[in-house]
């Protein structure tokens, strides 16, 4: 180690700053050099002095809390002169919390409801049978080889009949999911037009008619009828729609389920 080096690292060597390695060196050098031993010493003078008690002024006591009093005025000075601290805002405040949270919520219960999301899939359903060709699983205008296709498959036995002198020939039946659930689906016919007819049990065992419904040119017809849930789906006009459903009521309740 030379000189220059030796006068970098006193500082850090008088105040213990140095790996063991370094002190060695330093150390070493120190015992073999006058110049840098005296500025070592020198050093050592200083930092004794700096420590005497004379150099050192305690606070009065008290000044700690005339420090705290002239704070505190000064931040009442501040503060806008009152409005904080009128007595409605107390009341007003936590209404505004909570008006705020029932802003908030409000978006979440405003979504669509249960009953417009089946509606949705009930339409998409209809959509997916016309489109990849799955129209039917049983393919049959009997109605006696229709019902009996779901047993085994459905825990119900979803009320078949066909409608064919009525103009509504039955084309078949499959199975679909809606509600969370297996259901039947029946497939009826008007000219060219689809009819999807699903239906699953309900917990509702009265009479109940749901609005008609048309979504994305398809109109959607429902009721609940002997504890079952009908959704009608086609996109034939609506007044036809409604007679249809109109026959399969009648027959639903006439014939044996
Ligand atoms: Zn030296």
């Amino acid at each position: 180690m030379d000189c220059t080096n030796a006068q970098t690292l006193l500082d850090g060597y008088l105040d213990g700053e140095l790996d063991p390695l370094r002190n060695l060196e330093i150390e070493e050098h120190l015992h073999g050099c006058a110049r840098c031993s005296q500025s070592y010493s020198d050093r050592q003078i200083i930092r004794g002095g700096l420590k005497t008690e004379s150099l050192y002024f305690k606070a009065p006591a008290d000044l700690r809390k005339r420090i705290q009093r002239s704070v505190r005025q000064a931040a009442k000075a501040e503060a806008p002169a009152g409005w904080l601290s009128w007595p409605w805002l107390r009341v007003a405040a936590p209404l505004a919390a909570t008006a705020l949270v029932v802003l908030m919520l409000v978006p979440i219960f405003g979504g669509p409801s249960s009953d417009e999301l089946l509606t949705q899939d009930v339409v998409a359903s209809h959509i997916r049978s016309l489109m990849v060709n799955h129209l039917a699983d049983v393919r049959s205008t009997d109605e006696h080889t229709v019902k009996p296709w779901f047993n085994g498959k459905l825990d119900f036995s979803p009320p078949v009949s066909d409608l064919a002198k009525q103009g509504f020939p039955l084309v078949g039946g499959r199975l679909d999911y809606l509600n969370n659930r297996p259901v039947a689906a029946l497939v009826y016919q008007r000219d060219k037009h689809v009819i999807n007819v699903f239906v699953w049990p309900s917990d509702n065992s009265g009479q109940t008619v749901g609005p008609v419904k048309t979504q994305q040119g398809y109109h959607v017809i429902r009721w609940t009828s002997s504890g079952m849930n009908f959704w009608v789906v086609s996109d034939l006009e609506q007044n036809q729609l409604a007679k249809f459903t109109d026959l399969l009521k009648s027959s639903a309740t006439t014939s044996p389920t």
